[in-house]
């Protein structure tokens, strides 16, 4: 399928956010993304609710009790791994980032938790900084099925993508996939018959029944 057909179909479907997440800060951004890796965005957000009250600076993060931190975000799955993570990119950028989120993509995958998936959400949504492409499950499903790419990991995927991708859409290109993702184009029992590509996509179940 054309990019420029798949990004103008999806801008008429949807307005979504830069990010599904709540946050106010780079660092509450930061931190609910390190939070969703295996988890839902909407389990994130009640979870940041409680967080964000206690812990506002890095330093709160290096302070409160381990043991506290992780009780807090135990429903996000891997609390204790996640818990490392917290604290180590809060030290981190205390020390070596005058207490704030970096705005670069080399700096912020130095960062323990951060991969490229979650720099280049952040440089996007918290700096409008447009680095790379968010490559998560629902992006990497639906560039397959809609024929964008023929590479089965988030890195290979990503390098495709940013060829496609007119670099103006590179940070909306996340959200935009991900609406039509959980809307339509679902991990199972993906709705075709009620698709915008229904003609045109490679995968197309209706194409297949004629
Ligand atoms: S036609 Fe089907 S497989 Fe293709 S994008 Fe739409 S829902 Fe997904």
């Amino acid at each position: 399928m054309k990019i420029e057909s798949v990004i103008k179909e999806l801008d008429k479907l949807y307005d979504p956010p830069k990010s599904f997440l709540n946050w106010k800060t780079p660092l509450d951004l930061t931190v609910a993304t390190v939070l969703s890796a295996q988890c839902t965005d909407e389990r994130v957000n009640m979870v940041t609710k409680e967080l964000f009250k206690k812990c506002r600076k890095a330093q709160d993060y290096i302070d409160l009790p381990q043991k506290e931190l992780e009780r807090i975000i135990r429903p996000c799955g891997t609390f204790r791994v996640k818990t490392k993570y917290i604290k180590g990119l809060s030290k981190i950028i205390s020390e070596q980032h005058k207490a704030q989120i970096p705005k670069t993509m080399e700096e912020l995958t130095g960062l323990p938790g951060v991969g490229r998936k979650t720099a280049a959400i952040i440089l996007y949504a918290a700096f409008n900084k447009l680095e790379g492409i968010a490559v998560d499950t629902h992006v990497m499903r639906l560039s397959q099925r809609l024929g964008l790419t023929k590479n089965s990991t988030p890195e290979k995927i990503e390098k495709d993508l940013m060829k496609l991708v007119p670099k103006k859409h590179w940070g909306r290109f996340n959200t935009l996939m991900i609406s039509h993702g959980r809307e339509v184009c679902t991990a199972k029992n993906r709705k075709c018959r009620n698709c915008v590509f229904m003609s045109d996509c490679p995968s197309s179940e209706i194409k297949s029944e004629k």
